[in-house]
């Protein structure tokens, strides 16, 4: 037994807490290291064959229950025959997701919830949300991801919708390889499953987009650790985010805060990249732990640590990742669809599931479920690769000298313009919806009014970064443009033969969401 003074606050912690956390949080450090060092194995699970199969029982088979079920849920009361394998039992985790009020309204227009479940899934509300950086003052914000969605209550009465409509439902089942014929993919798994069309729901650690990457290593990784506990004191305000410290450790630390069902929740997270001298999750729980005190105000032996929470969410500039085999759709985190400065894969999710499922329905109406046409339901999203240079501007390379609160002076510069500019264009890049003119104005504000903030940002992202970033922002303009244009031909395209009107439905989604145009 380790002498109680000899261990750090990270052991004395989470070796109080149930269900092994500490060594959890080994096991994801090794999954880091490996990642850093590139040394995660690419599995061989799928594999292609020219032979027809005899039967093809069901027309879509969902790989991973936690998103999937959402996806499951929507397409099974489509009419289609659906089975969701998931690896352990389907189950939402305690903690709540964060999401905006007016995103949850995808439930009710699917008919997956009814008004009074929807008002029973969300376990917490509050109201306003701060932005603050180190050195610079406090914006504060109404509406904006303030809702607690209960996962366990979610998942579960979707479940619930998803066997009363007779989907099947495989628990305690893990995906183990795939076979793609021609006509159906047949799936290692509960005896050999036959399916029209694959969806791999199984997160960013899924097999088949290890596979389909190759071993590539991220561009960008955004770190998080936190907790939800009780003895805080009284606040029913949130933090969307907040810093309060210069640049350490080669990161800038940014922190998060919301009341809870079960107390209040707090998050670190920081973005970097994967290089191999980059700290372990257990040095940033410890971080947390030593910074948590200052942030909340309260001593840590007043903290009531009800459970830990961290992750790691790699991105990819080659994103939404193109799967190289026909029949196989990544939705959720697996997609990589979402934002490099986002670790709000449920948000993403719902924001997208209304899409997904009217697309889905329509590639399985039409027999679209090539690579190419499948492609097309996780297309470019301009708006999301524009990102990537702010996940570059708040973070700092390894051996990066940077003045340590650029990134703080940056920020606050760059959100203050926003403030001024009002709710339209702080409130969506918040929801992380970046649209061409809030960009654009905020860009030309903060530029106008302080350019010694914009300045130093060149030699810190690079040049490489910036001419790729133009490029998606000409790109950003023009999808703006395109969205309502392309919208007057939706008429007169009806009379066309269903793969065109596919496409072309495709395409003016693509328009829409990639500008921001859904908000
Ligand atoms: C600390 C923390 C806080 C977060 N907070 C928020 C938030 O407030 N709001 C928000 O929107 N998002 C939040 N997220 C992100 C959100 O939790 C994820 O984006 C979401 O869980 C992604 O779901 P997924 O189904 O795509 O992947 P995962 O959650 O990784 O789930 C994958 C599923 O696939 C199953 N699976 C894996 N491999 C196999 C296999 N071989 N066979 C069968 N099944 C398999 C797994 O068991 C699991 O059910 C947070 C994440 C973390 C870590």
């Amino acid at each position: 037994m380790q002498n109680k003074t000899s261990m750090s606050q990270t052991e004395q912690i989470l070796s109080q807490l149930p269900g092994d956390v500490l060594g959890r949080l080994r096991n994801a450090d090794q999954s880091w290291k490996a990642l850093q060092e590139g040394t995660t194995p690419v599995p061989l699970v799928v594999k292609e064959t020219q032979e027809l199969l005899g039967s093809v029982d069901w027309d879509i088979v969902i790989c991973g229950g936690t998103l999937g079920i959402l996806l499951g849920a929507a397409l099974q009361r489509q009419g289609w025959r659906v089975a969701l394998i998931e690896r352990g039992i389907l189950r939402g985790r305690e903690q709540e997701w964060n999401i905006s009020r007016k995103e949850l309204e995808v439930f009710l227009e699917l008919e997956l919830l009814t008004a009074a479940e929807l008002k029973q899934a969300i376990a917490t509300e509050y109201n306003p949300g701060r932005v603050s950086f180190f050195g610079g003052s406090d914006i504060w914000v109404r509406d904006v991801l303030n809702i607690g969605v209960d996962p366990v209550f979610l998942l579960d009465t979707l479940k619930s919708k998803f066997l009363d409509a007779g989907g099947q439902l495989f628990e305690n089942t893990a995906f183990e390889g795939a076979a793609v014929h021609p006509n159906g993919v047949r799936i290692d798994a509960a005896g050999g499953l036959t399916t029209r069309l694959l969806i791999d729901a199984m997160g960013h650690f899924s097999p088949i987009v290890k596979q389909a990457r190759q071993g590539e290593p991220p561009e960008g990784v955004c770190l998080v650790v936190g907790s939800c506990a009780g003895g805080f004191p009284n606040n029913d305000t949130g933090d969307l985010i907040v810093s309060f410290t210069p640049i350490q450790t080669q990161c800038q630390y940014f922190w998060e805060a919301f009341p809870a069902r079960d107390g209040r929740t707090t998050y670190l997270f920081t973005y970097l990249d994967a290089h191999p001298q980059r700290p372990s999750l257990e040095f940033f729980v410890e971080e947390y732990l030593r910074l948590l005190p200052e942030y909340q105000d309260v001593e840590l032996s007043q903290i009531d640590f009800k459970r830990v929470l961290f992750g790691f969410f790699p991105s990819y500039k080659n994103s939404p990742i193109r799967m190289p085999w026909n029949r196989i759709l990544p939705v959720g985190d697996s997609s990589g669809g979402q934002s490099p400065v986002s670790f709000g894969g449920f948000g993403s999710m719902v924001r997208h599931l209304n899409r997904l499922t009217q697309g889905i329905d329509d590639a399985l109406k039409c027999d679209a479920l090539s690579q190419n046409a499948l492609a097309q339901l996780q297309p470019y999203q301009p708006n999301i690769a524009v990102t990537w240079m702010f996940q570059r501007a708040m973070s700092v390379g390894i051996n990066q000298q940077l003045a340590p609160n650029q990134i703080n002076e940056l920020l606050t510069g760059v959100f203050q313009a926003m403030a001024q500019l009002g709710d339209d264009v702080l409130c969506p890049f918040l929801q992380d919806i970046v649209q061409f003119s809030g960009l654009s104005k905020t860009l030309l504000l903060t530029s106008l009014t302080k350019p010694g903030l914009v300045i130093p940002v060149i030699p810190q992202v690079g040049l490489t970064t910036l001419l790729d970033w133009m490029v998606h922002y000409i790109n950003l303009g023009i999808y703006s443009g395109l969205y309502p244009v392309a919208q007057l031909i939706k008429e007169p395209l009806k009379t066309f033969p269903p793969k065109t009107q596919y496409y072309y439905h495709r395409w003016l989604n693509a328009w829409c969401y990639g500008s921001g145009n859904d908000y």
